[in-house]
């Protein structure tokens, strides 16, 4: 019997766990999109996953004017290594983003497909949306590693120049957080919290300004707020 109540949980979590197991086996890759977007097969159902924290030069983009032969050069890079593969996907924060897409790292041969297309030269570090929460120090290394190598990207001054200038404008978004249209929204929450985390705050916590807007949400009471499983923060004591 004590046996059985070791059992138990045991059995819940691995039931849990087989409701989600289709997006935890390997998938096999359909079609590329372009270089940081790609289609794979889900039990049938085709998926399409946008790669984070990586933003490739466009290649398909409806104005034309944004393609690139970079973009190309990525979207091929893609191809080839994808050709026939097997890949896992690993999430962080929201399993969706915008358009219904997944939002994952991409691990093709053992390898972080994500974290490849940076050190390639192929692609920022892409923090526009906020920083890597797994591999932050691996991304700044592989990006330092493509700079310093001059590769794809870093090898043409216009495109170095174009990058360096949104990287920056990146760093200010972060800064400036206090400021975006997300946190004028949050003068309607009474308090805040974030989607990954199960802490609630007041708006002007200094640990609610560190929120990444995408990942914001708001309570209009503190009863509402632990309905929803926060328990308050330490330091606004809300
Ligand atoms: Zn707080």
């Amino acid at each position: 019997m004590k046996k059985l109540q070791k059992i138990i949980p045991f059995l819940i979590t691995s039931l849990f766990l087989l409701s989600t197991l289709s997006l935890a086996a390997q998938h096999r890759v359909i079609r590329i999109v372009d270089g940081d977007t790609i289609v794979v097969d889900d039990q049938g159902k085709h998926e399409k996953v946008r790669l984070l924290c990586v933003n490739t030069p466009e290649s398909v983009h409806p104005d034309k004017k944004q393609n690139i032969p970079m973009g190309k050069v990525a979207s091929n890079y893609a191809k080839e290594r994808f050709k026939g593969k097997y890949v896992d996907l690993e999430f962080e924060g929201p399993i969706r983003g915008r358009y219904g897409r997944l939002l994952a790292y991409v691990f093709v041969d053992g390898v972080n497909f994500n974290l490849e297309l940076v050190r390639e030269g192929l692609s920022p570090y892409y923090t526009k949306y906020g920083l890597s929460q797994k591999y932050d120090k691996e991304f700044r290394e592989a990006e330092q590693y493509a700079q310093k190598q001059k590769l794809n990207i870093w090898g043409d001054p216009e495109l170095t120049q174009k990058y360096l200038r949104l990287k920056s404008k990146w760093g200010q978004y972060k800064s400036t957080v206090s400021s975006s249209p997300a946190t004028i929204q949050t003068k309607e929450w009474k308090y805040v919290a974030s989607k990954n985390s199960n802490v609630f705050h007041r708006p002007e916590c200094k640990w609610a300004k560190r929120i990444s807007p995408k990942n914001l949400i708001g309570f209009k009471s503190r009863e509402e707020a632990i309905r929803n499983g926060r328990r308050p923060c330490r330091s606004c004591k809300p």
